[in-house]
């Protein structure tokens, strides 16, 4: 067997044609991307009339979520434009993305986190990766103004998604839906926080279909948690509120943006209770063995609201016509959160080391 070089792999490598390189860029990368679409037979059946439903499981990006396909062209353009230092606010993900390709980078990371409202998974992760974490008082909109305010002044480059190289590189993960299926699907489900997701994947979906390796669009749907809903209910909410923390957002940077996917694609944004979430995220788990973490959820529970009878008066995504395909990105993985998954998790059952005791526990 001859020895194949890795250096081939991650999202600037398969996707450059399509990004901000040139010959000067380095390539920081970690492999990312190239992350599998998972046909779901449950969440199909649920739909009913033919209607296929494919599961984008970005949790096996390199640091567990989406949020490295962005960091790989953000730390590629700093370290070429001679950063020495990057800086992020962070409901965790992104702290843990830009922290890792920072270290790959040789370069500096600080974050700044709202204090006691981070996820434990990820909070560890921008330690173990060498980053300077600071937690502020105050949430997530304060922590991206005073990055904002930071950036102005000094010699840093900002790495959060107002950052336009992050939406560059995540709007890869709908090349590779559209090279799995064939074609665009019909409708697209996602979570939706500072909404720089759902603005990439229809930066995306639009350029393959300008290019014509796509036929058609699909109708991006959002799905905001119930406590945090700005863009559902139109306005900024001061203090958002929700299980989910990588969605607990109030005033998103990329609302604009987001408003012009939704508007472009005839989709909507809608909103899921914490409850319909964790209800989601345990339902995933243990019927299609796929472990996300909350946030991520938020588009599964949407599918469940679209088909319950109680909540069509209330229900904003458009019906899903007989035969679509759709397909649900969920964002991060499950060992992010693990105190989250934990209060779901039933008691172990304690045993003594008796082989009959043990069957007659498992009966
Ligand atoms: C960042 C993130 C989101 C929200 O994405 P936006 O681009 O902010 O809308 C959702 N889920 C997870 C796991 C995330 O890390």
């Amino acid at each position: 067997m001859s020895f194949r070089p890795l250096n081939d792999r991650g999202v600037l490598a398969r996707w450059k044609e399509f990004l901000p390189v040139t010959d000067k860029t380095p390539f920081i990368s970690l492999n990312e991307g190239s992350t599998p679409l998972i046909h779901s037979p449950k969440l199909s059946t649920l739909l009913g009339r033919g209607c296929e439903v494919y599961i984008k499981y970005e949790g096996l990006n390199p640091t567990g979520s989406f949020k490295d396909r962005g960091m790989t062209v953000a730390l590629s353009k700093a370290v070429e434009d001679g950063a020495r230092a990057v800086i992020c606010a962070s409901t965790g993900n992104t702290s843990a993305a830009a922290a890792a390709y920072a270290a790959r980078a040789n370069i500096t990371c600080a974050v700044l986190l709202p204090a006691g409202k981070i996820a434990f998974g990820k909070l560890a992760q921008a330690f173990i990766y060498g980053a300077k974490v600071v937690a502020i008082e105050g949430n997530f909109d304060d922590a991206l103004r005073l990055v904002r305010e930071i950036g102005e002044t000094e010699p840093i480059a900002i790495v959060n998604s107002i950052n336009p190289h992050r939406l560059q590189g995540q709007k890869t993960a709908s090349f590779e839906i559209i090279e799995d299926l064939g074609d665009a699907p019909d409708f697209h489900l996602l979570p939706v926080g500072n909404a720089g997701n759902i603005s990439a994947y229809w930066l995306g979906y639009t350029e393959f279909h300008q290019l014509k390796r796509a036929t058609k669009l699909p109708k991006m749907v959002g799905f905001q948690a119930a406590g945090s809903a700005p863009i559902f209910h139109g306005h900024v909410v001061e203090k958002p509120e929700t299980i989910a923390s990588a969605i607990r957002i109030g005033n998103p940077a990329s609302w604009e943006f987001a408003n012009a996917a939704l508007r472009d694609s005839g989709g909507a944004i809608d909103i899921v209770t914490d409850e319909e979430i964790l209800r989601a995220q345990a339902w995933l788990a243990s019927e299609e063995g796929i472990f996300v973490e909350p946030a991520s959820a938020a588009g599964i529970a949407g599918i469940f609201k679209s088909v319950d009878p109680a909540r069509q008066s209330e229900r904003r995504m458009p019906l899903v016509p007989e035969g679509s395909r759709v397909v649900c990105t969920v964002t991060g993985h499950g060992l992010k959160d693990p105190d989250v998954a934990k209060e779901q998790c039933g008691a172990v059952i304690p045993a003594r080391a008796d082989k009959a005791e043990i069957l007659r526990l498992l009966a």
